[in-house]
């Protein structure tokens, strides 16, 4: 099966579960940005939250553990 990198991001939160791509602080899936995210109300993305959110829950569907895996080492 074949996923797609959804987002690449160099910043580092401390609500931000590595292992699970988890925030802690709203207990979902991390999607900078989202609704309730420390970076919500102050950050700018390419890409907006609520379409990175349907991405992830789509890539969860087909599978995929986190988005980018498939790419790793390539
Ligand atoms: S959703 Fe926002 S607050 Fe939560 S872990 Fe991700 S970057 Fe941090």
């Amino acid at each position: 099966m074949e996923c797609e990198a959804l987002a690449v991001s160099s910043f580092s939160c401390p609500n931000f579960e590595m292992e699970r791509d988890y925030c802690m602080r709203l207990r979902t899936d991390c999607v900078p940005g989202r609704p309730g995210c420390v970076l919500a109300k102050n950050s700018v993305f390419a890409v907006p939250a609520d379409e990175r959110i349907g991405e992830k829950e789509e890539a969860k569907r087909r599978g995929c553990a986190r988005p980018g895996d498939s790419q790793q080492g390539t």
